[in-house]
């Protein structure tokens, strides 16, 4: 979206910052409040995103601070192959994964891709093995970067090898956490195994990483609820400081923070969510859509009686989801 030589010329012809040239174009091309929400104060809500967008810039993020700043303002245009050829246009939203407006997507999005293989583990019942929830900490440093989270993955990925070793058809999926508005890294374990002893996977969690604080229960919830529990704060973004959260998009940079080993690991192969859209047809005929080219302000295309559809870039998402 942003040409990012032809930006950085325009703010310093203009003398001002690439945040305040990116907030330039968002309040000149764009205006937030196109879905008719009362309460939202975009001027604030501007400035909020301004300073994570400027975290970002200064980690050199400079794409992703554009997407930020330019998230549900604009959309793509579509044209159904139907005989009325019905307009339509797709938002195009920032996909972060701490972005207030996109992390309630991410979790649908999540809970469909990974519902199918907790249903099909519990349809087939292997004694002994139960639905166990872990949660593994570390101590907080008061700082969060990606070597520190991809550390942690790494950690949490051999723990769980190392109690499991021997055991067949286990699996696991976990999501990196922090506390709200603050650095402290843990991570949310659902694994469908055997029994294990606190003790144990204290032991061995302290052996592999350093780290002393586990806590392990049986699941009492099963299947999707579970599954729903888990992913539960993937769906509010960790913080209301844009200071933290934008430093937190800086660590998580091509970082996943939704993670899967054992038996759920090869069945994600067989997602479908990264490789097609729902949003294949027209709302109002079933006809195919073609992609016209050309951006517009959501605003514009609501005015000017385009229906909407979901997002349909797919590219973006397998690069982005996790
Ligand atoms: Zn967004
Ligand atoms: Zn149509």
């Amino acid at each position: 979206m942003i040409d990012l030589a032809k930006a950085e010329s325009q703010a310093v012809a203009w003398e001002i910052s690439l945040r305040d040239w990116m907030e330039l174009q968002v309040q000149v091309f764009g205006n937030v409040d196109v879905f008719g929400n009362p309460d939202l104060d975009d001027e604030s809500v501007e400035e909020w995103r301004g300073v994570v967008a400027q975290v970002l810039i200064d980690n050199r993020l400079c794409s992703k601070a554009n997407r930020f700043m330019e998230c549900s303002r604009y959309a793509y245009l579509y044209q159904c192959d139907g005989p009325e050829k019905h307009d339509l246009f797709s938002p195009i939203y920032c996909d972060l994964r701490f972005c207030p407006r996109c992390a309630p997507r991410q979790f649908a999005r999540l809970i469909e891709k990974y519902e199918p293989i907790l249903k099909a583990v519990a349809k087939e019942p292997k004694p002994g093995f139960r639905f166990r929830e872990l949660t593994l900490t570390t101590r907080n440093t008061g700082t969060l970067t990606a070597e520190q989270i991809k550390k942690f993955n790494g950690d949490v990925k051999k723990t769980l090898k190392i109690l499991m070793k021997g055991i067949n058809d286990w699996g696991a999926i976990w999501c990196d956490e922090v506390g709200f508005n603050n650095t402290n890294l843990h991570a949310h374990v659902l694994l469908h195994g055997p029994y294990i002893a606190q003790t144990k996977l204290a032991e061995v969690w302290e052996e592999v990483s350093g780290h002393e604080v586990v806590y392990i229960k049986e699941a009492t919830r099963s299947g999707a609820k579970a599954l729903i529990h888990l992913l539960k704060y993937v769906s509010k973004p960790p913080a209301n400081d844009p200071e933290k959260i934008g430093l937190l998009e800086v660590a998580f940079h091509k970082t996943r923070r939704v993670h899967t080993v054992g038996r759920f690991f090869n069945f994600v192969g067989q997602d479908t969510d990264n490789t097609h859209s729902e949003w294949e047809k027209c709302p109002h005929c079933g006809a195919g859509l073609n992609k016209l080219p050309g951006i517009t302000r959501i605003e514009k295309a609501i005015a000017d009686g385009r229906t909407f559809v979901g997002t349909k870039q797919t590219a973006r998402r397998k690069e982005w989801v996790n």
